[in-house]
C-alpha cells in the first residue's frame, strides 16, 4: 500500500532542511573571511582615488602603489582644455576619497567642480608646491590663462608634482607612510634619469636646428628647459585672413632657418601644416612632417605610450629622429 510520508515526517524534515541551510550559510561566511583576496570587501582598504589626465593617473598609481583605486577621467587623445564633466564623472568625483587635478587652468571647465570637492574632501591640485615664479605666464604666451598649464614638459616640474602626490598621500594615510616614500623615491629616481636622457638627447640636434614647430601651445616648458625655440601655430587653426599671415611668417622664418620638419598632434587640423609646407616647397624648400607628438593626452591604456615616461620618449625620439 502506497504511504504518506510527507504527511508524518514533514515538520522534521523540514527543520533538517533549515539546518542545513543555515550551516550552509555560516560556512560560505567563513569562507569568505577567510579568503579576502577574492572578494570584493578586501578592496575597501585601497584609497579611492580619481584623477584628470592621465599623466598624473599614471604618477599616482606609481606612488600609491597596492594601496590605492585610481580612477581616470581623461582617456588617450582628450582635450582637457575643453572637456566637461559628465555626470558620472561627478559621481567618480563624489565617491573618491582623494581628487588630483593639474591645476592652473588646464582643466579650465572643471575648476568650479574642484573648489566645490575640497570642501568636503582633499582635493590637491599637483602644480600647487612648484614655485610660481618659475612658472611661464599665460598672456606672455599667447593664451587666456594666468600660467601655462603644460608643466609635465619639463621633467623637473613633474618630479615637484611627484612630490605633491607624495605627501597628500602620507598624510592621508600615514600607515602606509613608508610605502609611499619608497614607491616615490624609485620613482623619482626614474624621471631624474629621465630629465637628463632628454637633455643629451636634444643636444644631438645640430644647434641651429633645435626648433619646434607644432600646432598646440603645449611645448613652451619643454622648449625652455632643454634649450629649444617653440613655433606654435595654434591660432590659424581659426582660417582667418590673420591665419594666412601667420602661415606665411612662419614658412619663411622656416625656410630662413632650414628647419627640416614640423609636428602633428591629433587633435591638429592637417590643412593649416600643409600650407606652410606646400609654401616652403614654392621657396624650394622641402619640409616634412616629423611625426605626431603626444601634448596633453597620453598614448592608448596599455601600451609605452600610455605612461607618463613612455610619452616623453615617444616626443624625444620623433623629434630627435626628425630634426637630426
Ligand atoms: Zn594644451
Amino acid at each position: 500500500m502506497p504511504s504518506f510520508p510527507f504527511s508524518s515526517t514533514s515538520p522534521s524534515r523540514l527543520k533538517r532542511v533549515l539546518l542545513a541551510f543555515l550551516l550552509a550559510l555560516c560556512v560560505a561566511a567563513l569562507a569568505a573571511c577567510g579568503n579576502k583576496e577574492n572578494t570584493p570587501a578586501a578592496k575597501e582598504g585601497q584609497i579611492k582615488i580619481t584623477t584628470t589626465v592621465g599623466m598624473i593617473t599614471d604618477v599616482v598609481e606609481q606612488v600609491g602603489g597596492e594601496h590605492v583605486k585610481v580612477t581616470g577621467l581623461m582617456k588617450a587623445g582628450v582635450d582637457p582644455h575643453l572637456y566637461k564633466a559628465s555626470q558620472g564623472d561627478i559621481q567618480k568625483l563624489d565617491e573618491a576619497d582623494v581628487i588630483f587635478y593639474n591645476g592652473l587652468h588646464l582643466e579650465g571647465k572643471m575648476v568650479e567642480i574642484f573648489e566645490k570637492m575640497a570642501k568636503k574632501k582633499t582635493t590637491v591640485a599637483v602644480s600647487d608646491d612648484i614655485d610660481h615664479s618659475t612658472l611661464r605666464t599665460g598672456a606672455e604666451n599667447g593664451m587666456d590663462t594666468e600660467y601655462d598649464p603644460h608643466i609635465w614638459f619639463n621633467v623637473k616640474h613633474w618630479m615637484k608634482a611627484t612630490e605633491t602626490i607624495r605627501e597628500t598621500l602620507v598624510k592621508f594615510d600615514p600607515d602606509h607612510a613608508d610605502d609611499y616614500k619608497k614607491n616615490a623615491e624609485a620613482y623619482l629616481a626614474q624621471l631624474k634619469q629621465l630629465d637628463e636622457e632628454v637633455a643629451e638627447q636634444i643636444k644631438t640636434i645640430p644647434e641651429g636646428s633645435r626648433v619646434l614647430v607644432t600646432a598646440h601651445d603645449a611645448f613652451g616648458y619643454f622648449g625652455d628647459a632643454y634649450g629649444m625655440q617653440v613655433m606654435g601655430l595654434q591660432g590659424m587653426s581659426t582660417a582667418s585672413e590673420a591665419g594666412t599671415k601667420d602661415v606665411t611668417d612662419l614658412r619663411d622664418f622656416i625656410v630662413e632657418h632650414h628647419i627640416k620638419a614640423v609636428f602633428i598632434e591629433s587633435s591638429v587640423p592637417r590643412k593649416a601644416i600643409d600650407a606652410v609646407i606646400q609654401g616652403a616647397k614654392e621657396k624650394g624648400h622641402q619640409l616634412e612632417i616629423g611625426g605626431e607628438l603626444f601634448s596633453d593626452a597620453m598614448g592608448e591604456e596599455g601600451t609605452v605610450e600610455g605612461t607618463y615616461i613612455g610619452m616623453v620618449r615617444h616626443n624625444v625620439n620623433t623629434i630627435v629622429k626628425a630634426l637630426k
